[in-house]
């Protein structure tokens, strides 16, 4: 390993959605490319963790890269998921109007929206919305037909292979050290069993997600004052089992709140339901679900979902967003940066990819591919 891995074009730290969209994007045109993941796998962390919705580009401001990314990535799913038969479904989504004083912050997401360019966007009555969930209490709603569901994990598989063709994938292997040195960076990995490795690459694309503003660390970046610092924030989901099976059938969002888009419902492709994620700040990466949630999710979701029983919320699953801001500041758009004017040229940061990060994913990948293709 040492010896193949003496000098690459461009190292890929992290192996989630993000990275192997980039690796899957640069492979193919005779690049030495390693993509280096502290798991024994792609995708064991928010890639993994998230309800695996194809986003329409709805919440966002304008000119933030997560309106473009979002709205190129969506188009790109799209189009290739029925091509490589991985596993999609354009159900679209409701965002509800819980109470009357919700109806004018639906018609301003609206307006929002279809100043970045969404389209298939309807306002809805109150009777409309019960139309289409028969359950759901609601004042009345925005549809958006462009919203959908896909099977993350076939995404990846699929990026993996698509990778594979100039990609050393290096598995249980965590970066401990990055370094400029020359043309490009010198960088060292442990793996599993405490062996280290280095080796000389001349681009390094961090896609550490929560990982990230350590990696920035170790190449020397004063990361609060570059505005790079991470908040963890966690997100738990509920089960909905028992007679609440048939309480909803569509993707259901309340309107979005200071740092999240709400508790909502999550169907998955195999049918199953969930609410959540919830939204609150961690110190630690911990991805267990806090049975003591239970009072919050049912309070939080019966005031749209009245049928809703406690009994029948189960704890299911934890991701953590990698927020670049705290309760009560402004939105942060992803960081996708090219570090040259920090010194570091041929260092590319992407932190701060929270959601709609899987949807943007394969745009992000072609992003980032012109910016190797400027320093290579
Ligand atoms: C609760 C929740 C719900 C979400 N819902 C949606 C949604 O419905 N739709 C949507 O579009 N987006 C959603 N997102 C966002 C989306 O999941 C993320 O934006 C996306 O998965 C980010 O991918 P990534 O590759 O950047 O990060 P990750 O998947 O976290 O990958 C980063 C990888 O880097 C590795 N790593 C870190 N440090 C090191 C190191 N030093 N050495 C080696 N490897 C390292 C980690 O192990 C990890 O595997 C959601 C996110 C969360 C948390």
């Amino acid at each position: 390993m040492e010896n193949k891995l003496e000098k690459v074009d461009v190292a890929i730290i992290g192996v989630g959605v993000v990275g192997l969209a980039v690796a899957a994007e640069l492979s193919g045109g005779g690049r030495e490319i390693i993509a280096v993941e502290r798991h024994d796998g792609f995708g064991r962390e928010s890639s993994s963790r998230n309800s695996e919705v194809i986003h329409a580009g709805i919440y966002y401001s304008r000119d933030f890269h997560k309106t473009r990314l979002c709205t190129e990535g969506r188009r790109i799913l799209y189009e290739l998921c029925p091509r490589v038969d991985i596993p999609f479904r354009k159900c679209g989504k409701l965002i509800i109007a819980i109470e009357k004083g919700d109806l004018p912050v639906i018609a301003a997401l609206k307006e929002r929206a279809e100043e970045n360019g969404v389209e298939g966007l309807r306002l809805l009555s109150r009777g409309e919305v019960r139309a289409i969930e028969p359950r759901v209490r609601a004042e009345g709603g925005l549809w958006s037909s462009g919203t959908g569901i896909i099977d993350s994990h076939r995404l990846m598989a699929y990026l993996e292979k698509k990778a594979s063709c100039d990609t050393t994938f290096a598995y249980n292997c965590e970066l401990i050290a990055l370094k400029k040195k020359g043309e490009g960076y010198r960088v060292v990995i442990r793996d599993a069993d405490g062996e280290e490795y280095e080796f000389f690459s001349r681009v390094v694309v961090n896609a550490a997600g929560l990982g990230a503003e350590r990696v920035a660390i170790m190449a020397g970046i004063d990361t609060a004052a570059a505005g790079y610092r991470i908040y963890p924030c966690k997100g738990e989901y509920f089960r909905v089992g028992g007679t609440e099976g048939a309480l909803f059938s569509n993707l259901v969002y309340p309107p979005p709140t200071e740092i999240s888009l709400g508790l909502h419902t999550v169907v998955d492709l195999q049918g199953g339901m969930k609410i959540g994620p919830s939204a609150f700040y961690v110190d630690e990466v911990d991805y267990t679900v806090d049975e003591q949630h239970r009072e919050d999710f049912f309070r939080g979701a019966e005031k749209y979902l009245p049928e809703l029983q406690r009994d029948n919320l189960s704890p299911d699953m934890a991701g953590i967003r990698p927020k670049l801001y705290r309760k009560g500041e402004a939105e942060r758009d992803f960081v996708i940066h090219h570090e040259e004017d920090r010194g570091l040229p041929g260092l590319i940061n992407l932190i701060g990819i929270e959601s709609p990060g899987l949807t943007a994913a394969p745009a992000i990948g072609r992003y980032v591919k012109n910016l190797v293709e400027k320093i290579l």
